[in-house]
């Protein structure tokens, strides 16, 4: 392989021809351009907190906190800021290097941001990342989370452009292009991804990879989930994915986003060890560790020690998003079946 330059420009017809290549010279591709930039035996662990649950105006047809939708959710008011600290103390004890905090809001007040901003302080001082997540973002609100040293914001594109009002109806794809446009010019780090499984084509998987790799600089962190249907919900009976489906999505990302953490986030319990294995290979090298991922249950923590035993995995020590790094990144040429390399 040659070497080539992060893009922002790829194509849907690219973005097709490297997806459905045989898998593979998918997954060889993926992991070339992942040792290229990370080591490939090493996962980064996150814990998510919700530190506001619940009664969230927006109507997201996969989310048990939307005051839409009749789930066993009970509303939270904003946690304490001692219990914040207890949570990320428990986090840092099992080995995450960073600590993301959730808030069920359209946008936050800036009494909300006041409470807030002493967490990301305090979260800071035990010398984890911090990552936020609590709706859009006014200029201001961004610039004081950039003054309190917040590492990531997570703002979530979910699925394409197209599929979107499916989805949700009480914002649009703009919104959240405008928030991540309002959270990149304040000088965050950007954590965007989407779930599979909401109904979506193959297409909208593409279209919503394509939209990552337009935004610049790239998302340094990119979340793959896997819808966690839940009862209550308009898509508590959705299937669950196709798992190679879901390993060509992640090599895809990784192929598409060379320096950017992916992280296979919800629902990963239900991945089984030889799905995550080859997500792991595939370029994934981000999971969250703990027992709850905001309202619902995680993968447990002894069964992720036994896979990460049995393949050698080790958790990363610190992080090294690899874009400040400016490693060489192979050209990813789409091969055929037939093609000998
Ligand atoms: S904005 Fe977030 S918390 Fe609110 S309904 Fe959507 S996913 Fe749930």
């Amino acid at each position: 392989m040659q070497n080539s330059t992060i893009r922002h420009d790829w194509t849907l017809a690219e973005i097709e021809a490297i997806y459905h290549q045989p898998l593979m010279h998918l997954l060889y591709q993926a992991q070339t351009i992942h040792r290229s930039q990370f080591n490939p035996n090493e996962v980064q662990a996150a814990s998510l907190l919700s530190i506001q649950t619940g009664s969230c105006p927006e109507d997201c047809s996969y989310c048990p906190q939307s005051v839409h939708h009749q789930t066993d959710v009970e509303p939270e008011k904003m946690m304490d800021l001692d219990a914040v600290i207890a949570a990320a103390k428990k986090a840092k004890a099992m080995g995450a290097t960073r600590f993301c905090m959730g808030s069920a809001v359209r946008k936050p007040t800036n009494r909300q941001l006041d409470a807030i901003i002493p967490m990301i302080h305090a979260v800071k001082a035990l010398n984890l990342e911090t990552c936020l997540t609590t709706g859009m973002l006014t200029e201001t609100q961004a610039a004081r989370l950039k003054v309190a040293e917040l590492d990531y914001y997570n703002h979530n594109l979910d699925t394409s452009p197209e599929y979107y009002p499916e989805i949700i109806t009480t914002r649009t794809y703009e919104d959240r292009l405008d928030t991540l446009a309002t959270v990149q010019k304040a000088g965050l780090k950007v954590c965007c991804g989407g779930i599979l499984g909401l109904g979506e084509s193959l297409a909208d998987r593409l279209s919503f990879l394509q939209q990552l790799t337009q935004l610049n600089p790239h998302p340094q962190s990119v979340p793959i989930n896997q819808l966690i249907p839940t009862e209550g919900t308009p898509l508590a009976n959705q299937e669950a994915v196709d798992p190679i489906e879901f390993v060509r999505v992640v090599a895809t990302a990784r192929i598409l986003m060379p320096g950017a953490y992916i992280r296979l986030s919800g629902w990963r319990k239900v991945l089984s060890s030889e799905t995550q294995t080859l997500c792991f290979f595939a370029g994934a090298n981000s999971i969250f560790i703990g027992e709850t991922l905001l309202t619902r249950k995680n993968s447990l923590p002894e069964e992720d020690q036994v896979l990460f035993n049995k393949l050698g995995l080790q958790l990363e020590m610190s992080p090294k998003y690899t874009e400040d790094v400016h490693r060489s990144i192979p050209t990813p040429i789409t091969l055929s079946a037939t093609t000998v390399s």
